[in-house]
């Protein structure tokens, strides 16, 4: 019996030691559940973290959730289920994390809103962004550029598209911009013809660029039979995409009907080659590796029970409490900088961007 109990223990012992730089270097499972695959920034988001954190010794498990709610809960009800420590969360609905966070919290695992902030929740950490309000004014200043105002004798028709109402951001942006548009539309500088304002009505559900090419072609047989689109405030390149080929089934971008200007969001690859070819005009590039980077800091920090870097205390009222945040710039792009931005940045080579 003595002879057996010692076996053991040795046996335990050789397994502890055998499997001690195993555990030496985990430092424990986060949860990384992402919304959707249809945009690549969500791919590069959740790839580039995932590779932070087995850089830095962590597990990850990497979720996305096909822009499905039920979806989402459940990837993320799984994650806690498995003993994750920190959960990094973006969103598809804000407002729908909120029992499944209060189990998370019972668990004592962390929550880090990421890009998007999670609503009505007491149970969210941190928060990841860019300066949301400064991407819609952005957005709008190369919207403003483009128009060309001031040597303009009649006012310019501009239509608004707004992201999507479950999204935080999507106010943010909507605001940033009109912090830039209202004052000229007072100054009937600019004019939205059809009187679709406020994010009630210029809202695009799920970020879905179908339904944003669906809504910019009613738009033009209702409103621009005998007038023309100067300018379309997008606040998404996905949109974006729809939004033009709305725009060039009409004869937009040939003849005497040039392009207006479109804006939009993300740098994604299909758009800054329609800015390049001198169809869309502008986009937002925000470095989704600066975020990831910085999440992956927030996370470890959080683990070692220490404060993460915090750069904003007062913007992110959740309806619940004010999330600590940490703000990332954006950076506007058109056809003057796109290269020396993005190329510069590595985000893409030169190579990509020209073919
Ligand atoms: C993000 C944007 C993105 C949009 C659609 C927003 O929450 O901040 O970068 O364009 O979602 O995916």
């Amino acid at each position: 019996m003595k002879l057996v109990t010692s076996l053991l223990a040795a046996a335990a012992i050789g397994v502890a030691s055998f499997a001690f730089p195993a555990f030496a270097q985990d430092k424990g499972t986060v949860g990384i559940s992402m919304p959707t695959k249809t945009s690549t920034r969500w791919i590069s988001d959740g790839e580039t973290m995932e590779k932070l954190f087995k850089e830095a010794g962590y597990t990850a498990d990497l979720q996305f959730a096909d822009d499905d709610i039920p979806n989402q809960l459940a990837q993320i009800e799984n994650m806690v289920t498995k003993g994750a420590k920190v959960l990094v969360i973006g969103a598809i609905d804000g407002t729908t994390l909120s029992d499944i966070l209060a189990k998370a919290h019972e668990a004592g695992v962390k929550v880090i809103a990421y890009d998007r902030l999670i609503r009505d929740s007491g149970n969210v950490d941190y928060y990841a962004t860019f300066d949301n309000f400064q991407v819609g004014v952005l957005q709008a200043t190369t919207l403003v550029n483009g128009l060309k105002l001031d040597g303009a004798t009649e006012p310019k028709n501009v239509e608004l598209f707004g992201g999507s109402p479950d999204d935080n951001n999507a106010f943010f942006f909507y605001d940033g911009a009109m912090s830039v548009l209202q004052p000229l539309i007072d100054a009937k500088k600019i004019v939205v013809k059809s009187g679709q304002v406020g994010m009630e009505q210029v809202g695009t559900l799920r970020w879905d660029g179908a339904v944003a090419q669906a809504r910019m072609e009613n738009l033009l047989s209702s409103t621009y039979t005998d007038a023309k689109v100067d300018g379309v405030l997008s606040p998404y390149d996905g949109l974006s995409i729809g939004i033009i080929s709305a725009l060039k089934g009409v004869g937009y971008g040939s003849g005497d009907m040039p392009m207006p200007i479109v804006t939009g969001q993300d740098a994604e690859l299909p758009s800054v080659k329609s800015i390049m070819a001198g169809e869309q005009y502008s986009t937002i590039f925000k470095d989704t590796r600066e975020l990831a980077k910085v999440t992956v800091g927030m996370v470890d920090a959080v683990i070692s029970g220490k404060e993460p870097q915090i750069n904003d205390t007062k913007t992110y009222d959740n309806g619940v409490k004010v999330v600590p945040a940490y703000l990332l710039k954006p950076v506007a792009v058109d056809k003057t900088n796109a290269k020396d931005v993005l190329v510069g940045a590595g985000y893409y080579t030169a190579e990509q961007i020209d073919n």
